[in-house]
């Protein structure tokens, strides 16, 4: 059984399929428990990290019978993708390319950071998204040593390197990327550590495939940072999955005991953030596959100085 306000009657119609439709008014409590007398129902799961305290109160309410918090049953189902999810995924990391393509010349001496940020989503929809999958992360060089820097009207110089890391969405489904370019010479560190990762992203790469724990991919992409003398500097774990929401499980982070399944879409993105100088994250999505992995992005790792 499907319930909603009248606000998405019409639409629930359209895309809900081989439920029962019924539309509440003011009382959803009310509604909740007419619902669960008519399906017979003594006991009623519920998301615990969607519910808000509030909410459960009103229901548990309205029934006279047990209201059971869930954990990660219903995310766990979405790790691995459906075919024609991974086709939508892909779509969305294509108009992604496309618009680090178009995006490359307006990186020009003086642009602000919230600029190109703008410039990112235009071209993300002009690419055709219907919109981008999350607020794009446009940083210049000192700010680059922020992982999630907020844009700001810091202006672009020679020399400065610039981090973009944006997505586009496509029918609910979301793309995720960060590329780490150069305007004009960068500082020698910058270049080291932009090889450094290219190269700890390589071995993340690797190391992916269906059956192997999300710790040991977080444990081979950060053995070879921690061996270029930058483990301290690599503050994040290495990715997460991507679907339906921006980050989904499941999470490459460290000592994690998740086996990867086949289907899962998950991000391999080690960075390296150095306060004052800088920083370079470069990411891609995966697919996990049997044999190891599918790289959806197209969009090169070298190093691009413009
Ligand atoms: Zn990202
Ligand atoms: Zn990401």
């Amino acid at each position: 059984m499907f319930l909603t306000d009248g606000r998405y009657t019409e639409q629930s119609r359209r895309e809900v399929e081989g439920l029962e439709l019924r539309t509440y008014a003011q009382d959803l409590p009310g509604m909740f428990a007419t619902a669960c007398r008519d399906l017979g129902v003594s006991r009623v799961g519920f998301e615990a990290a969607g519910v808000t305290f509030q909410t459960y109160e009103k229901l548990i309410g309205a029934v006279a019978f047990e209201l059971t918090p869930v954990g990660e049953e219903v995310e766990r189902l979405r790790w691995a993708k459906d075919p024609d999810e991974i086709a939508l995924i892909d779509r969305a990391q294509a108009l992604t390319d496309e618009a680090f393509d178009r995006i490359l010349p307006k990186l020009v001496e003086g642009i602000e950071e919230r600029e190109m940020a703008l410039e990112l989503e235009w071209a993300m929809r002009q690419a055709g998204a219907d919109r981008s999958a999350f607020d794009p992360v446009v940083a210049f060089a000192e700010n680059t040593a922020e992982p999630h820097h907020q844009p700001s009207g810091r202006r672009l110089r020679r020399g400065d390197v610039v981090k973009m890391d944006f997505g586009a969405m496509c029918a609910g489904y979301r793309a995720d990327m960060t590329r780490t370019v150069a305007f004009g010479d960068p500082p020698d560190e910058l270049r080291r550590i932009h090889d450094v990762v290219v190269r700890a992203q390589q071995r993340g790469r690797e190391a992916v495939r269906a059956g192997t724990t999300a710790g040991e991919v977080d444990r081979r992409a950060r053995d070879l940072v921690e061996q270029s003398g930058y483990g301290e500097s690599f503050t994040h774990s290495l990715g997460h999955g991507v679907g339906l929401e921006i980050h989904e499980g499941p999470a490459l982070r460290a000592h994690s005991e998740d086996s990867l399944p086949a289907g899962a879409v998950v991000t391999i993105e080690p960075g390296v953030y150095v306060p004052g100088l800088g920083g370079v994250r470069i990411e891609d999505m995966v697919e996990v596959t049997e044999e190891g992995c599918r790289v959806l992005s197209r969009t090169p790792r070298e190093l691009v100085i413009l």
